[in-house]
């Protein structure tokens, strides 16, 4: 008897139970995406499977799990496991499995980047930058043996030395967005992991792909088992990490809604939690700005990505005679080609789901109706061969006040609105009004100009001439204000510090206590 038929003669009290068992069988006609437990991939005993679309097609190609309880505290259970020996590793042999890492990663790169744009839907160019942004931090990993450097102070009374060590915490784990499927679980298990903490790390339910593909190399490398594993899931996985009393932090990256709660109910439960949140980055265009390049990277900022970068330079600032630019920065975003991602010639492709692009045609909308003036619009954009998919054209959206909803709003898709101003103070005013502080931009030729910016704006990252300044992993993420919960941001000597311990040893050796001894005269091996 086929499971349809089955269903149909079940009583009304097992409705619900027989309904999950359905969907569960149902899911077996699409490839399932798997949990990675203590070094295995290990297919979800759930009844809940969340469908995962190709955001091109719309079409389901993978089913993911809602990990149940058990297989979630057998990920912890793992993870706390390897702790054991993976914290007493040396420090050198860790250094070794990141160099190994950023090799194997480095040769997959085509691999991954046609994971990311098949479930995030971002074009392969874009995609490869998404795994190379990430690969930079695990290339900075590999320094850990200078970057988890003590400090001593000898001699701070007779005899009397003090030592600090930095020393793993103990079990960690990452909830991550769905916008770099790639980077951002590399901001968080490679750092975490090579301090000496295992991890137990959460992707996206939306694009969790390149984060498997990430554990395909972990075991070629034959990294130790437990040291990472893999859940999937949405609320109860993620209020799962929030509760469990072995998880000592959490690194999380999303919206502000996700961000507040985790910081909030993962601090209340004595984790640490660095929150990285929601944006709204201005670009402030000077009459003294190179006009030519000033309109190339506006438009890259904004539209690529179809927007869809914490980073992106959603909004524009035009200083006083500099806004007659904007209808050839229209112009220009006019010929950027929208198609799916994988298609060569495409600049952006589609946003990640229908509600999404649902999202944005609203705020552009209200912006239209609050008396903002649309001056390209994406919203109906149709793209052949890909009709069921959900593209949002660059859309320019002019005049707008800051008390729009449009402006008030991440839209978080390929939508510029743009604002004037007169002056420079009243642009920096603006910018400081704003809750967020995730990233900021200038451009222009003038220095003081420039320097005066810098100075007196309130974000936590700033480009002069650079559209989109995320600093490299020698530095860290140092997004502020709104857009940031935490004590520790991302990577550098933060994200160090963020995944680490302080341990102080005060000694006194006294001097007339000391015996002599033979010296070794063979070279010493450190192993
Ligand atoms: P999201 O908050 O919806 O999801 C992020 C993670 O949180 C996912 O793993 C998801 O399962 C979980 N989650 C979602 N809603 C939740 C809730 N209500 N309670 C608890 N957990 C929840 O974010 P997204 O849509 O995947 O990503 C886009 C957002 O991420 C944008 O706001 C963007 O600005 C932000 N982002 C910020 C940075 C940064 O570094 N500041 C980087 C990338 C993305």
């Amino acid at each position: 008897m086929s499971s349809c038929l089955k269903l149909s003669v079940v009583s009304q009290k097992n409705f619900f139970a027989s309904k999950k068992l359905f969907n569960a069988l149902q899911c077996r006609s699409v490839a399932t995406t798997k949990l990675f437990i203590d070094g295995e991939f290990r297919e979800s005993k759930t009844q809940e499977w969340i469908d995962l679309r190709n955001p091109a097609t719309n079409e389901v190609i993978r089913k993911v799990p809602k990990a149940t309880k058990d297989e979630m505290q057998a990920a912890v259970d793992s993870a706390k496991k390897a702790f054991k020996t993976w914290s007493e590793t040396s420090i050198l042999t860790r250094q070794q499995y990141m160099f190994k890492y950023q090799h194997i990663i480095k040769q997959n790169m085509k691999r991954l980047a046609a994971m990311v744009t098949e479930e995030q839907g971002k074009t392969l160019a874009d995609a490869e930058g998404d795994v190379f942004r990430g690969l930079q931090v695990v290339e900075h990993a590999c320094s850990i043996t200078s970057l988890q450097l003590g400090e001593t102070l000898p001699s701070i009374a007779r005899d009397l030395d003090t030592v600090s060590y930095r020393l793993p915490l103990g079990v960690c784990a990452g909830i991550a967005p769905f916008n770099f499927p790639a980077m951002i679980p590399l901001w968080m298990f490679p750092l975490a992991t090579v301090c000496g903490n295992t991890f137990v790390m959460k992707p996206s339910e939306r694009v969790p792909g390149a984060t498997m593909l990430l554990m395909e190399l972990l075991q070629e490398i034959d990294f130790p088992k437990g040291v990472v594993n893999v859940i999937h899931g949405q609320h109860d996985s993620v209020n799962f990490i929030c509760d469990n009393p072995d998880i000592r932090a959490i690194s999380f990256v999303g919206s502000d809604t996700a961000g507040k709660y985790i910081y909030e109910r993962g601090s209340k439960n004595g984790k640490r939690v660095q929150s990285n949140m929601g944006a709204k980055n201005h670009g402030v265009v000077m009459p003294d700005a190179n006009k030519e390049h000033t309109l190339n990277q506006l438009v890259g900022a904004a539209f690529g990505a179809a927007g869809q970068r914490c980073m992106a330079l959603s909004t524009a600032v035009f200083v006083g005679s500099s806004k007659d630019w904007i209808p050839e920065l229209v112009e220009r975003a006019k010929k950027l080609k929208v198609n799916a991602g994988h298609v060569p010639d495409a600049d952006l492709g589609p946003v990640i789901s229908a509600e999404s692009k649902q999202r944005i045609s609203k705020l552009v909308e209200s912006g239209k109706q609050q008396g903002a003036k649309i001056l390209l619009d994406g919203r109906d954009i149709k793209v052949d061969g890909y009709e069921n998919g959900y593209f949002v054209g660059p859309t320019v959206v002019a005049d707008v006040k800051p008390e729009m909803d449009c402006y008030k709003e991440e839209i978080f898709g390929p939508v510029l609105v743009t604002l004037s101003v007169d002056t420079l103070d009243d642009a920096i005013q603006l910018i400081n009004s704003n809750p967020y502080g995730n990233g900021t931009a200038i451009f222009t030729t003038n220095g003081a100009t420039a320097r005066k910016f810098t100075q007196e704006i309130d974000v936590g990252q700033i480009g002069v001439n650079v559209p989109i300044p995320v600093p490299l992993p020698m530095f860290s993420f140092t997004g502020s204000r709104g857009s940031f919960l935490g004590d520790n941001n991302f990577y550098g000597k933060a994200g160090i510090n963020f995944f680490t311990q302080l341990k102080t040893v005060t000694q006194l050796w006294r001097e007339q206590d000391a015996s002599g001894f033979k010296p070794a005269t063979a070279m010493p091996v450190m192993k």
